[in-house]
């Protein structure tokens, strides 16, 4: 079996008739790179970089962040990578921060909406990646966001770095800006940002959870906590609309991303990058190789039209058996 999946660990993502969906890596440490790659990543989809600021006394400094957004960076070799901005807070406390407890942590203060009250830190941040894009282009991503005054201030401070960075004598190279898309407003957002941004990734983990209103990590609701919920799956399409529309490359880095029902749905939706754990690439690779692009659309159409999840995975399985 190993043999048969050997092609499909240097080829790029495509479907059978040559419809193309990149496989990139979600990776948690600057270390993880070299491995994704092995393993038949087509880049970085999501560097969340919060280990990078977890146990540990205080903040790491604008230069060790630099060496490391530098060594994914170096390791990409000209691929593409995505680096993720801080996304701490609620549930996942820092202690230097000294952040209240919250009653609703998911609902709370996370992520960029804590940025203007930590700005030296999330500063030292967009300083480093903007230093590290002199090896390669940084595409530099933003959580959690979920309104456009957000995103404006953020695109401000990099702006601000950046002269800063210039004023100093320091040299920057290329970059660009993007979103996640895991809070439901996002999705409405999107137009309205799209000057200021480059490529929206949709964090189904976080998106399915706002959309369900379903805590992703409570067993008693799991079963309501599903991605191939038809509404969701609408969402998810609507979404990926829209930014073609606004001509904002399009990703996906939660889960779903992995899930081999969800791969000719999100080929069909016109997705650009999926980005998941790179033990699962190749295979996924593969399975996307069997597909072909018209019979997922009509899928994708049928898939919409059903009621609920039970009958949306069985839609998919028989899909699958008619693919071998
Ligand atoms: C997500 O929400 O889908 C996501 C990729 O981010 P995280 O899992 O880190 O919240
Ligand atoms: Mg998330």
């Amino acid at each position: 079996k190993d043999a048969l999946l050997t092609p499909f660990v240097t080829s790029k993502g495509q479907s059978r008739d040559g419809h193309p969906l990149a496989l990139y890596a979600n990776i948690a440490v600057g270390l993880e790179a070299g491995s994704a790659f092995d393993r038949g990543a087509e880049g970085i989809g999501l560097f969340r970089t919060e280990m990078l600021f977890m146990d540990q006394e205080k903040a790491p400094s604008e230069d060790e962040q630099y060496e490391v957004y530098r060594e994914v960076i170096d390791a990409a070799a000209g691929k593409t990578v995505i680096i993720r901005t801080l996304d701490i807070g609620g549930d996942k406390p820092l202690p230097y921060l000294e952040l209240p407890e919250e009653e609703n942590p998911f609902l709370g203060y996370r992520a960029v909406r804590m940025y203007p009250q930590y700005q030296s830190m999330v500063e030292s941040q967009i300083r480093a990646l903007l230093r590290a894009s002199c090896h390669g282009v940084v595409n530099i991503m933003i959580p959690m966001i979920a309104c456009v005054e957000e995103v404006q201030w953020i695109n401000q401070l990099c702006k601000q770095c950046e002269d800063q960075l210039h004023a100093e004598g320091v040299s920057t190279g290329q970059w660009r800006l993007g979103i996640m898309v895991e809070v439901p407003s996002a999705r409405y957002m999107i137009e309205k940002v799209a000057d200021m941004i480059d490529f929206i990734s949709v964090g189904s983990n976080d998106l399915t959870q706002y959309f369900m209103a379903c805590d992703r990590g409570n067993r008693k609701v799991s079963a309501l906590y599903d991605s191939l919920h038809p509404g969701f799956i609408a969402f998810l399409h609507d979404i990926a609309k829209v930014a073609k529309k606004s001509g904002v490359e399009l990703g996906i880095c939660g889960e779903m991303a992995s899930d081999r029902r969800a791969l000719p749905l999100l080929l069909a939706m016109g997705f650009d990058e999926i980005s998941l754990s790179s033990p699962n690439i190749v295979q996924r690779r593969a399975d996307l190789a069997a597909l072909e692009f018209a019979s997922c659309r009509g899928l994708l159409e049928k898939v919409c039209a059903l009621a609920t999840v039970e009958q949306v995975k069985a839609q998919i399985d028989q899909f699958w058996q008619q693919q071998i």
